[in-house]
């Protein structure tokens, strides 16, 4: 995680009785950036409720970082409202974990040094000293080895260093997780395994989880509901509710409900 200022994102606290169970509630948010008279998101209105898993697709370039930032407070919205729940609403950072998609681990420290970033730079908790035997459990929580804590960025590969950013992400115990084309830089077959580690990880902490992705099929595969980012500037194109109760494992990979709802996405995409 990179939060290196205070967020600066325009917040208005929602009624609790009416947004009780929403994460996030966007109402009609536009993002335009200095310098441009084009605007990049425009109208956009959706809510993204605790617990739940939800994804974005649409274009290169149609605005889905943009997006994200803007959930993480990283952006403030030019028009519109953004609200956030309870358990963000205090604006501290340290409740949102951020994986981005471009690695952002810093090469000279070790992987143990890594994870404690964001507890550095956090305002809130004090585990400035986190004990080895914690840096040990996040490590193996995502999959790597304690012998991995000493290993600098560069030693380690691609899907390792996913694994990494997300420990690190995870190390504030967020209330949401924001994930950003985490898969981009791993192998096929990697990918099915940490699309699986990600959905675990999401239903045992029922952590409300973000992302964004060019991969329909990874989309649907992983969220509650998917959302297609189209237009220009974009807007929600379509909202698809995933309607699989089982386990996302193998099965659900290979169902008709998958390869239709991916048929779906695709057919709002190209339309
Ligand atoms: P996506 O993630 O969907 O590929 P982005 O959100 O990264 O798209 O970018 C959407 C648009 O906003 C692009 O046209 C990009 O050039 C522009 N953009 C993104 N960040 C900035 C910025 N900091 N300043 C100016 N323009 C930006
Ligand atoms: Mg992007």
């Amino acid at each position: 995680m990179t939060f290196l200022s205070s967020p600066t994102f325009t917040v208005h606290d929602a009624a609790t009785d009416r947004h009780a169970e929403s994460a996030f509630d966007l109402r009609d948010v536009s993002v335009g950036f200095p310098g441009s008279d084009q605007l990049v998101l425009s109208g956009v209105s959706m809510s993204i409720r605790c617990g739940e898993f939800v994804s974005f697709v649409g274009p290169s370039g149609c605005g889905k970082s943009t997006l994200l930032r803007l959930l993480a407070g990283l952006l403030s919205p030019s028009a519109g409202v953004l609200s956030r729940g309870e358990s963000l609403r205090d604006g501290d950072v340290s409740r949102v974990g951020f994986v981005f998609q471009h690695p952002t681990l810093l090469p000279w420290r070790t992987a143990a040094q890594n994870i404690r970033l964001p507890l550095e730079l956090g305002r809130t908790k004090n585990l400035r000293e986190l004990p080895d035997g914690q840096i040990t459990q996040r490590l193996e929580q995502v999959g790597l080895a304690a012998s991995d804590a000493i290993k600098r960025p560069p030693q380690l590969s691609g899907g390792m260093q996913m694994r990494l950013s997300l420990a690190r992400a995870l190390v504030t115990d967020p209330a949401v997780l924001l994930l950003d084309e985490p898969f981009a830089a791993v192998d096929d077959l990697l990918r099915l395994k940490l699309q699986e580690d990600i959905r675990r990880l999401h239903q045992d902490r029922e952590l409300t989880t973000v992302l964004v992705t060019h991969n329909l099929h990874e989309a649907v595969f992983l969220s509650d509901r998917v959302f297609v980012l189209a237009g220009t500037p974009s807007s929600v194109a379509t909202e698809m509710a995933v309607d699989w109760a089982g386990e996302r494992n193998g099965a659900f990979r290979n169902s008709p409900v998958l390869s239709e709802c991916a048929r779906r996405l695709a057919a709002a995409l190209f339309r």
